[in-house]
């Protein structure tokens, strides 16, 4: 029996063992598993307060808020896996976060200028049985500590098939970041390296600016309005328009 299964959540609204879910991508019901607490949980996002090692979990926004004026940027919210740190798969491990190329100083360009900063990161390993709630806590909590610290972090727990509202490319996770900062997504950007993380912001009233990886499929660098070459790029992008590298299409 895999014994991480049975913490996957870290708050126990659950009062059963779900070992019997551990198969990647199991969702499931087993015979113990009430309906109504499963409902409950793809309703609520993880989010992570400054200074606070545990999440609140809390419901997931039911859709765009009444929109604010546009107006010049607030807040920038980042992609943790692929754009903060190097993608490593599930990884539950601190001492394997390797921040990408140019975030700390992205961060703190983006701090200096007096915006907020905050991450918004898809982990559906906790919903496939690989991940638990502390390893994701840890992970967060280093990095912080090598790039934050950030003003909050939402975290999607859920798995592809659980029609959770957070899981980028849903809006989810972005419209509560906002809501907890007090910022309209209409003055918020989201950074990321998939289409999923621009199609997030879209769906929010949010910017949204693409940095690519190698992994970053060609058409979803085709299909992004706003793109970078690194995150000092982004960052650029956001705080002083086009240039060379970055831009808009
Ligand atoms: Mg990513
Ligand atoms: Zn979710």
């Amino acid at each position: 029996m895999n014994k991480n299964s049975v913490d996957r959540y870290p708050v126990g609204r659950y009062s059963v063992d779900r070992q019997q879910d551990t198969a990647p991508g199991a969702r499931g019901a087993t015979a113990v598993v009430d309906p109504a607490a499963e409902r409950e949980e793809a309703g609520r996002l993880w989010l992570y307060a400054p200074g606070q090692r545990a999440a609140e979990r809390v419901p997931v926004p039911a859709g765009p808020s009444p929109s604010g004026d546009a107006g010049p940027l607030e807040a920038v919210l980042f992609d943790r896996d692929g754009t903060l740190v190097a993608d490593v798969p599930y990884n539950g491990d601190p001492s394997l976060v390797e921040p990408m190329p140019g975030a700390r100083a992205a961060v703190e360009a983006l701090r200096a200028r007096g915006l907020m900063v905050g991450v918004v990161s898809n982990q559906s390993g906790v919903a496939r049985g690989l991940l638990t709630g502390d390893q994701v806590a840890a992970v967060r909590q280093e990095v912080d500590a090598r790039l934050g610290p950030f003003d909050v972090w939402a975290v999607c727990p859920h798995g592809p098939g659980d029609r959770c509202g957070c899981r980028k490319p849903a809006p989810g996770l972005v419209l509560a970041a906002c809501a907890y900062l007090g910022v309209c997504p209409a003055r918020t950007a989201v950074v990321g390296d998939i289409g999923a993380d621009v199609g997030a912001a879209r769906a929010a009233g949010a910017r949204g600016v693409l940095v690519p990886t190698p992994m970053t499929r060609s058409e979803e660098v085709v299909a992004a309005r706003e793109y970078a070459r690194d995150l000092p790029g982004a960052v650029r992008l956001l705080l002083d328009g086009p240039s060379a590298g970055e831009g808009t299409v």
